[in-house]
């Protein structure tokens, strides 16, 4: 008697352990390395509504036909968690027009294509961006030449929130997608001692998954996303979206005129470091900050019938160096990240 029970909830442990194990097998098991940018059979995409409140045409209003354009979506979840509060879409449309500001003076505008809401899959509210790297930069090249060889590449995970969340549309590897989330988490390596490297993940406010890191790993349709995570101070409200822009737009790194690429420069002055400054110098001197943006695949000008006339594509998936820039690049020594008599 006592064994059948024994065995009884035996059966029942083992029925549970199995469909435990089931309904594991049913979450996203894609290699991306096989398969990059596939859809998981069990990616849904949203359902997302244009919020009508929101006044487009009138943020679009001083556009001016014929003038280097950038087109812009938002896609903002409707169920965020409750103490969720370091993204509102005030703060979110207060960064947009501070973008507008700040490519004022470049003659580069921002068309607003639509501001969009709706229920995102509450296990993408969080992501790990890219997978995390297994080679350190080091001071035979420098980072931009370092990323080329080894590019950052989309977590599976990523992959399906942004296949979920990303509408399917013909201008889609031109568009900017502004995609507003909890958390997004950066993983990167860093010196710990000696001649030891350890993994490190930040917590990001925004990221643009600039070309210059990811090159030809990000699938077309995901190509212009950008994630915003957090503009609760002031500093982050004003140059947020500016800033991760100008990643993805002008293609650089943490950089301006004199300062290199790092990971976390602090400085004022320029737009592209972390700091306040908001300038995007040109020419040489500049790191052809100006020449590079005005030659952005995600930018176009309208003709006279209204037909968007697109700047020439990348031609080597958009690293640094790619030869659609021409002479508009930097090229530098890698700095040496430990005592080089190690
Ligand atoms: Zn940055």
């Amino acid at each position: 008697m006592v064994r059948v029970t024994i065995f009884g909830s035996m059966k029942h442990f083992l029925a549970l352990l199995l469909f435990g194990l089931i309904a594991c097998n049913t979450t996203p098991t894609t290699n991306t390395t096989e398969n990059p940018g596939a859809i998981s059979p069990s990616i849904t995409k949203v359902k997302w509504r244009s919020l009508d409140t929101l006044d487009v045409a009138g943020f679009n209003a001083d556009l001016i036909p014929g003038k280097p354009t950038v087109d812009v979506g938002v896609y903002f979840p409707s169920n965020f968690d409750s103490r969720f509060k370091k993204v509102t879409l005030p703060w979110l449309m207060e960064s947009l027009r501070a973008a507008k500001e700040i490519y004022q003076p470049t003659g580069v505008q921002i068309n607003l294509l639509w501001v969009k809401t709706g229920e995102v899959d509450p296990k993408h509210f969080s992501i790990q961006a890219n997978e995390v790297p297994g080679i350190p930069e080091t001071e035979y090249v420098n980072m931009y030449v370092h990323s080329r060889r080894h590019p950052a590449e989309l977590t599976q995970h990523s992959l399906d929130a942004f296949n979920s969340i990303i509408e399917d549309a013909p201008d889609n590897k031109r568009t900017v997608y502004l995609v507003v989330l909890q958390d997004v988490f950066f993983p990167f390596l860093e010196v710990s001692e000696g001649r030891n490297w350890t993994m490190k993940s930040v917590r990001t406010g925004g990221l643009s998954f600039p070309g210059y890191s990811y090159c030809n790993t990000l699938p077309s349709n995901m190509r212009g996303v950008i994630t915003i995570t957090n503009l609760s101070t002031p500093e982050r409200l004003r140059r947020t979206v500016a800033h991760e822009l100008g990643h993805k737009v002008m293609n650089v790194s943490h950089e301006y005129k004199s300062t290199h690429p790092g990971h976390e420069v602090y400085a004022d002055g320029g737009l592209m470091l972390y700091g306040d400054g908001e300038d995007i110098p040109s020419g040489e001197a500049g790191r052809w900050h100006l020449e590079r943006l005005l030659l952005s695949p995600y930018l176009y000008k309208e003709d006279q019938n209204g037909n968007k006339i697109w700047n020439p594509d990348y031609k080597e998936g958009g690293h640094y160096y790619d030869p659609l820039y021409g002479d508009y690049v930097v090229r530098f020594d890698g700095a040496a990240p430990i005592d080089e008599n190690w």
